[in-house]
């Protein structure tokens, strides 16, 4: 393996499957845990943050007349159905884990402390971090680099449905090609959308790499962790 210690990012739209008639589709979180399972089988350390876009993002909170901050909150508690979603469906596989939450609600997760999030992993416990940093203003794709940087992970992983990162829209354009690998800088100067300026930022100033890669493709997860060719590293 060439990464031991991984934070999976995972997108909360993506929860919801094609046909969106569901916030949460259990078959996709099914198969999320199938391919996580291949991961842990080989004894990688896996953190996660998951996003709460399928149900609540604090970007629609004006339009609804709701104060952008209580926003933020809500979108914040969103992310914590999905993470104790993720968290029984994983636990269900046979997996253990620990859902971890930069808000206190104590009845459902532990409060984040980073040593023992670090412990956790070592111990080789499935750390899902919810509720993002617990400040607004910030998104999930922050708090997987944060978190990230914080338990010292080797790099981080952004599942998303397309399998890297374009020269221009894949969907929209079909002469698009993919990055195989990306500098920060190059990235950056390019002004490629591969995670709000704040994630970004915070990956390059501490040299913490990013592969973008198809979740949805059986076995790619674990092509990524080995080190081979699959989506985009930007270092
Ligand atoms: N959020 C926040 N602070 C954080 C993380 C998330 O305020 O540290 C809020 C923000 O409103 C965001 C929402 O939670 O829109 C859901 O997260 P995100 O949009 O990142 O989810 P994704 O797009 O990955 O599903």
């Amino acid at each position: 393996m060439k990464y031991k210690r991984i934070l999976l990012k995972l997108s909360g739209e993506a929860l919801q499957g094609s046909s969106k008639s569901t916030n949460i589709d259990t078959s996709i979180l099914e198969q999320y845990c199938a391919e996580i399972k291949l991961l842990k089988d080989q004894g990688v350390e896996i953190a996660i943050v998951i996003g709460g876009g399928n149900i609540f993002r604090g970007g629609q909170a004006e339009a609804l007349g709701i104060d952008r901050v209580q926003g933020d909150y809500m979108g914040m508690l969103a992310t914590v159905i999905n993470a104790m979603a993720l968290q029984s469906s994983l636990e269900r596989h046979g997996m253990y884990t620990r859902l971890m939450a930069g808000i206190k609600m104590e009845q459902v997760c532990e409060p984040f402390i980073r040593r023992r999030a670090i412990r956790h992993l070592e111990k080789g416990r499935i750390v899902i971090f919810g509720a993002g940093i617990g400040n607004p203003y910030f998104t999930t794709d922050s708090t997987a680099s944060l978190r990230a940087i914080e338990v010292q992970a080797d790099v981080v992983l952004k599942g998303t449905r397309v399998d890297g990162v374009y020269t221009k829209d894949p969907e929209k354009y079909p002469d698009a090609v993919r990055y195989k690998t990306l500098s920060f800088q190059e990235a950056y100067e390019k002004n490629l959308n591969i995670m709000d300026m704040t994630a970004f930022t915070l990956c390059m100033e501490n040299k913490l790499p990013i592969i973008v890669f198809d979740m949805n493709t059986k076995g790619n997860l674990l092509k990524v962790v080995k080190g081979e060719e699959a989506g985009t590293l930007i270092s």
